[in-house]
């Protein structure tokens, strides 16, 4: 066989321990927890990385700025359940998530509710369970009135802002310019008016500039930027401030080159900003919001090799799971240019026999790849493929009815 260029050095992967030759998911051998799943494929979320992950961010954090869940990145029941243990509150996107944070425990104080598009039985949920709503127009504030005095309960919203910025070197923008999200910044002081004209319990902003940032920098220009929105904001509002969101954004490395995201500077930055805002706004908890960063590095995707075929020199590891499940790992996710996540076999982590090969799942259209050409251990049907940086945007995020293979299972280690 020709002997291709190996692969670059992919994205750190070394918080799994490889015991034996085969990568673990909080101490089980890969093969193992295989067995007791009782089939493939599988996601494995690992308990103890997503408690030493908070713990991590506890610590460069000031103690007062509060940090939330956004459980769209991975809304699986039981690790909502771990995460509401160890956050201050849960972010939820629709009524359907709405459930599962209440379900898990989460304190209905704490809990708020982003998304363009709620409908009036969602908004009638948020109200009755007494949450957060973050309203994205002038509809919602209506709905909200009318739910209210139906209900007798007050109404809780925060303003999510559209910010006339946006988060620079992001890998999904989601504010500047046009957007479904928010409300423009220039049409906010009339959005505060309104929502005192209807007697909403108004808390605060949210302004969440993007997603996926590996530049610290960005991150904190864009949180200076968001308070000192809500600073101008702030005269036009009804009440104290009591919430100033400033969304997430914070990424986790995937590909060759990209590193981890530098805590420090953010830190330092949310706690400036925490002291500024104490003598104009003294009511007000500065909240973040992450949903990739918290589960992202904790969950592996694991599919077995079916069928190992050379075509014209080329192997491919064809693999019980693909797009259908992982449909961020083939590349179709919201990528420009698919770059390979990083994979390995899991149960041959020290195997000295490598080649070069691309990873397909078992889906009939070439966009089912989960690895293009890279260089891994030499594999068999029968073998483990693992895709890491697999815990956020994973299962719930893709399309698992295409084609018609079974759903694929979930277990929080
Ligand atoms: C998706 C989303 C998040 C989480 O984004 P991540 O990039 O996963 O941290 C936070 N807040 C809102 C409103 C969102 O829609």
């Amino acid at each position: 066989m020709s002997a291709e260029k190996s692969a670059p050095a992919h994205a750190p992967t070394n918080q799994f321990a490889v015991l034996a030759g085969e990568m673990s998911v909080g101490g089980q051998p890969l093969s193992r927890l295989a067995a007791r799943v009782g089939r493939t494929p599988f996601y494995a979320y690992d308990r103890s990385l997503l408690s030493r992950r908070v713990e991590e961010l506890r610590a460069v954090l000031p103690a007062s700025v509060k940090l939330h869940y956004a459980m769209k990145a991975n809304p699986m029941p039981a690790l909502v359940g771990h995460m509401a243990g160890l956050v201050d509150g849960i972010d939820v996107a629709s009524g359907g998530e709405l459930k599962v944070a209440l379900d898990a425990g989460a304190d209905p104080r704490e809990v708020s509710f982003a998304g363009p598009g709620k409908s009036v039985g969602e908004l009638r949920q948020a109200v009755a369970a007494g949450i957060l709503v973050n309203v994205e127009s002038f509809r919602e504030i209506g709905e909200l009135a009318t739910i209210a005095r139906e209900l007798g309960l007050p109404a809780r919203v925060a303003v999510r802002v559209n910010p006339d910025f946006e988060l620079k070197s992001s890998g999904m923008k989601m504010g500047g310019g046009p957007k479904q999200f928010g409300i423009d910044a220039e049409l906010v002081p009339e959005a505060l008016a309104e929502i005192g004209r209807q007697g909403l319990a108004f808390e605060g902003f949210h302004l969440f500039a993007g997603s996926q940032n590996l530049k610290a920098e960005a991150i904190v220009e864009a949180q200076q930027k968001s308070v000192a929105a809500a600073r101008r904001f702030m005269a036009d509002a009804p009440s104290p401030v009591r919430f100033l969101n400033l969304g997430g954004g914070f990424g986790i490395p995937y590909f060759p080159g990209e590193q981890r995201l530098d805590l420090a500077p953010i830190g330092a930055n949310l706690a400036e900003l925490a002291a500024s805002i104490g003598t104009d706004m003294p009511e007000a908890s500065i909240v973040i919001e992450l949903g990739r960063y918290l589960v992202g590095e904790a969950g592996i995707y694991v599919t077995r090799v079916v069928d190992r075929k050379v075509s014209r020199g080329q192997v491919f590891l064809v693999t019980d799971g693909g797009l259908n499940h992982h449909l961020s790992a083939s590349g179709n996710f919201g990528q420009v240019i698919r770059k390979n996540y990083p994979v390995a076999i899991g149960n041959r982590m020290d195997a000295a026999d490598r080649e070069s090969v691309s990873v397909v799942g078992p889906l009939c259209t070439p966009l089912d790849i989960l690895a293009d050409k890279m260089e891994l251990a030499k594999a068999e049907p029968g073998d483990l493929v693992v895709v890491f940086q697999s815990g956020a945007y994973g299962a719930s995020a893709s399309p698992q009815a295409f084609l018609g293979h079974p759903p694929v299972v979930e277990v929080l280690v």
